[in-house]
């Protein structure tokens, strides 16, 4: 089987520019995400590189070997930088990966000019890939939400492999026949390009199977958090109730939940106007949040009206967090634009201790004795004494 140089590398051009002009046109129109016009740059660079390669021994070797070498291996660094910016870090101490530039070109003038030999070319720049391809890994798998756990691990292969391959054309190009020609090397090489045909066209859709887990993650928030106070909503509430029974039903655990209902509400807004109110409801989700263990969920079930779901709670101690939530909602002033306001809510609560939880009947009681504790006047909480 032959590979030649100069097919692949036109080849590999095609790749590579069609590469640039996608993640240029995806950036464009998703500006949001971070990175693209710099993968972009890095392709063309890439395409600009390899197509001087094409051109060896038809153009100076000043391009063609020189300045071919220096653009591939940018583009190398600027995919890594544009992970980096992708992640949504800074490109910071990074930096210096720029600074391998150096002694590449270098290397790869003293070698084509004033000691002729591809051989010694051919290590130094799979050195700078192999360094470079590695650190890409870290970065792609570095601060990766679990959900991106399949396009890393089909990226950290990408780089894998044609970073571990670096190392065998190093082997062959240490141990192996003197190559008087880079357009006449052997298969060895002409696997690295295939190779890296391989991450240029793979490249891309790593980075958009990201973006599209990035974008479902979106949705899946938008369903289930209220965009007003940032507390669950009421289907994402509801989803956390089922996702929570079934711990109960599992372990046998109590567990409590206790329905929130701020009072004269109305009034405040006729008083205050409705964007006031609202402010208002997003301090009062805080507030909560702030009374709160880290198990505990909250939502917004309806408009000024909030559930707890407090999971491993019996009646006891959720009459307890709810009478210490009602004295502080009571006793603290809210101050938003220097207006100091205050505010009561009332509460009922059910709880289910030993028994089957079943989530609408829970709701409906504390619902239920919420109406009750605004007929007694408001501020207060309610609950059954007894076993429900
Ligand atoms: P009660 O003490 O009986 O609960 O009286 P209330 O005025 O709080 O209760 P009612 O159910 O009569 O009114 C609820 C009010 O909550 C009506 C509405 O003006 C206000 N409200 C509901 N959703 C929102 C919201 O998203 N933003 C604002 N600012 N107000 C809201
Ligand atoms: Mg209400
Ligand atoms: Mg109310």
């Amino acid at each position: 089987m032959e590979l030649d140089i100069r097919t692949l590398s036109i080849i590999t051009v095609v790749f590579a520019a069609m590469s640039s002009l996608g993640m240029s046109a995806f950036g464009r129109d998703h500006s949001k995400y971070k990175g693209f016009r710099i993968f972009a740059g890095a392709f063309a660079s890439m395409a600009v590189g390899f197509f001087l390669i094409a051109l060896r021994d038809q153009t100076s070797q000043f391009y063609s070997i020189i300045v071919a070498n220096f653009l591939i291996l940018l583009g190398q660094i600027l995919l890594y930088e544009g992970i980096c910016v992708f992640r949504g870090g800074t490109f910071g101490i990074h930096v210096i990966s720029y600074l391998i530039l150096i002694p590449h070109t270098f290397f790869s003038w003293y070698f084509a000019f004033l000691e002729p030999s591809v051989n010694i070319r051919i290590v130094a720049i799979a050195i700078a890939f192999f360094v470079i391809r590695i650190a890409s890994i870290y970065e792609i798998r570095n601060h990766s939400p679990k959900e991106h756990k399949s396009p890393v691990r089909l990226g950290s292969f990408l780089f894998g492999i044609t970073a571990a391959y670096q190392l065998f054309r190093i082997i062959d190009a240490v141990y192996g026949d003197v190559i008087a020609n880079f357009m006449q090397a052997n298969i060895v090489h002409g696997i690295a390009y295939v190779l890296t045909q391989m991450l240029i066209v793979g490249f891309p859709f790593v980075i958009l199977w990201m973006v599209s887990i990035n974008l479902e993650m979106e949705l899946i928030n938008q369903a289930i958090f209220d965009p007003l106070t940032n507390v669950y909503n009421r289907r994402g509430i509801e989803n956390m109730i089922n996702r929570e029974l079934a711990n109960v039903i599992r372990n046998n655990e109590p567990i409590s939940l206790i329905f929130v209902d701020i009072d004269n509400f109305k009034r405040f807004n006729d008083e205050h106007g409705h964007s006031f109110g609202d402010r208002v409801l997003k301090e009062i989700a805080l507030v909560l949040q702030t009374q709160l263990r880290q198990h505990d969920v909250l939502g917004r079930y309806g408009g000024e009206e909030f559930l707890v779901v407090l999971p491993e709670t019996g009646r006891n101690n959720a009459a307890e967090v709810a009478e210490r939530i009602r004295k502080f909602v009571a006793e603290n002033v809210i101050i938003i634009d220097d207006k100091e306001v205050s505010l009561t809510a009332s509460f009922g609560l059910s709880a289910c201790e030993d028994c089957d939880p079943d989530w609408e009947r829970m709701l409906d009681e504390a619902d239920m004795l919420m109406y009750q504790a605004k007929e007694k006047g408001k501020n207060r909480v309610e609950y059954f004494l007894d076993q429900s």
